[in-house]
């Protein structure tokens, strides 16, 4: 990025232009996996649309690689760009519900931002499992969390999108205007432009049943063998995701069981508080339960339960696969490498992406797994940068062993970039990969928004 497109945009924005040698530079690059360190060129902190589209238009008319950030969440670091130019949406986090039950939310807010504000409204919207995951992101990547079987996809419940193209115009994406960009932007990620609001439809979801039952690492197979027929039968109001993890020394859980090694369930019940322990009656049943911490809380309690115990600045490594059917071998796969976790925070989960999310149209939105019953995600996590090399062994090496197992694409939001990557990314959007490249050579034909799991315009 060259001193005249720094100066052309340092006039022109409403924000702040960060560089280099500013002293907030590094605060301002950081993004939440520090195993990625990138350094762009100049960061755009846009005050509104219009900042985001004179970025768009410095970028393409200075040949500048462009990023754009949300939440910064993106484990592959996907926010940022090394010499080029990152747009930067955190100013823009505003949520507003309007009197007809839409959810607003500007193109950097937070999960946490979006249930804050949906809960004073008395509802919900289905998003992810941590409050400081960035809501454009998530969303454009499909979205999958404590709601997924009662509510869909985060992208079920979006309704519209006001998005900045690559020529540097403003367009509303809906069911009537754009109607294949907003069937791309449904989980296609950020390929085809900047989302500078979102906007949803809110459920009257307020209080859940939600928390966490844990077993001894022991007793994964017959834990994970019973979740997997329990939850396919359960009713839609019940979510749960299985996971292998290690109990976190923090006083939410008991002394005893700090730093062991578990496997467990995180339920959220959105049905009457009073079915509540009938439906988790066979799940209770299963060996000998370790720690029940199941009770009634207001959604946004258990959206941000875990928010302290991950912080920014650790270090993240990612591997993701659909799942359709969790067969013997994967059982003992998991209960293997359960006992094995390399570090405390390391943790595999299993999201169910079945019941609400399973009845949307296969060919509705871009998502392309309408048939998995589970998003699979295997993290590798230290705050150590030492630890990098042998919790990235470790991730490799567990889903290599799982990924014959599995239905060959993954959830773009949970992968990093590292190696064919082009072939990862058309499995994970199978036959709608050709109308994704179609739609992305209509919007965005010179690849500007190409920092992403990218799709090439066809
Ligand atoms: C701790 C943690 C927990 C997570 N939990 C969940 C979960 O429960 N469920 C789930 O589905 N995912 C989860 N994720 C994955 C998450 O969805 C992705 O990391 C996602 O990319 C984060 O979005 P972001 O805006 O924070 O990321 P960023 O790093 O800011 O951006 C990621 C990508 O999205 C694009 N992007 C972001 N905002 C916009 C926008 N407004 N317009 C256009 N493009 C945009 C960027 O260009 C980039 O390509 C989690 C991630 C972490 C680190």
């Amino acid at each position: 990025m060259d001193a005249t497109s720094v100066a052309v945009l340092g006039d022109r924005l409403r924000g702040r232009l960060v560089q280099p040698d500013d002293a907030d530079y590094d605060d301002a690059r950081a993004l939440y996996n520090a195993m990625i360190d990138k350094r762009p060129a100049a960061i755009a902190q846009c005050a509104d649309p219009s900042d985001v589209a004179t970025a768009v238009n410095v970028a393409r008319e200075h040949g500048i690689d462009l990023a754009v950030r949300g939440g910064g969440h993106n484990g592959a670091g996907l926010g940022s760009v090394d010499g080029g130019l990152m747009i930067d949406l955190s100013p823009m986090r505003d949520v507003r519900v309007d009197g007809d039950g839409v959810v607003h939310a500007g193109g950097g807010a937070l999960l946490g931002d979006l249930d804050a504000a949906t809960h004073a409204a008395g509802g919900a919207v289905p998003v992810g499992i941590l409050g400081t995951t960035g809501v454009g992101g998530l969303t454009l990547g499909g979205g999958v969390g404590n709601l997924t079987r009662t509510l869909g996809l985060t992208i079920d419940s979006l309704v519209g999108a006001d998005v900045v193209l690559a020529d540097g115009s403003t367009v509303i994406a809906d069911e009537r205007h754009e109607p294949d960009l907003f069937w791309a932007l449904r989980g296609g990620g950020g390929n085809f432009g900047v989302a500078t609001s979102l906007r949803y439809r809110m459920h009257p979801v307020t209080t859940v049943v939600a928390g966490p039952i844990l077993w001894s690492v022991d007793q994964a197979p017959d834990v994970l063998s019973a979740y997997r027929e329990f939850i396919g039968e359960a009713p839609d109001e019940l979510n749960g995701y299985f996971a292998l993890l290690t109990v976190p020394p923090v006083p939410l859980f008991p002394e005893e069981l700090q730093l062991k090694k578990v496997c467990g369930v995180l339920w959220c019940y959105t049905g009457s508080p009073d079915d509540a322990d009938a439906v988790l009656a066979p799940m209770r049943a299963v060996g000998k339960v370790a720690l029940d911490a199941v009770a009634p809380m207001p959604l946004p309690a258990l959206q941000s339960l875990f928010d302290p115990l991950y912080p920014p600045g650790h270090q993240w490594y990612w591997r993701t696969d659909f799942v359709q059917e969790i067969d013997d071998a994967s059982v003992a796969i998991h209960a293997d490498f359960g006992a094995r976790l390399p570090t405390p925070m390391t943790a595999m989960h299993m999201y169910p992406v079945d019941a609400a999310a399973s009845r949307v149209g296969a060919n509705d939105t871009a998502w392309a797994y309408r048939d998995a019953r589970w998003c699979q995600v295997i993290v590798g996590v230290d705050p150590d940068p030492a630890k990098a090399d042998e919790i990235r062994a470790y991730t490799v090496d567990y889903w290599r062993a799982l990924h014959p197992h599995t239905m060959g694409g993954g959830y773009v939001n949970m992968m990093m970039v590292d190696g064919n990557d082009r072939e990862r990314v058309r499995m994970s959007y199978r036959d709608h990969y050709d109308r994704l490249a179609r739609i992305k050579r209509e919007y965005d034909p010179g690849n500007l928004f190409r920092v992403n799991q990218n799709i090439p315009p066809a």
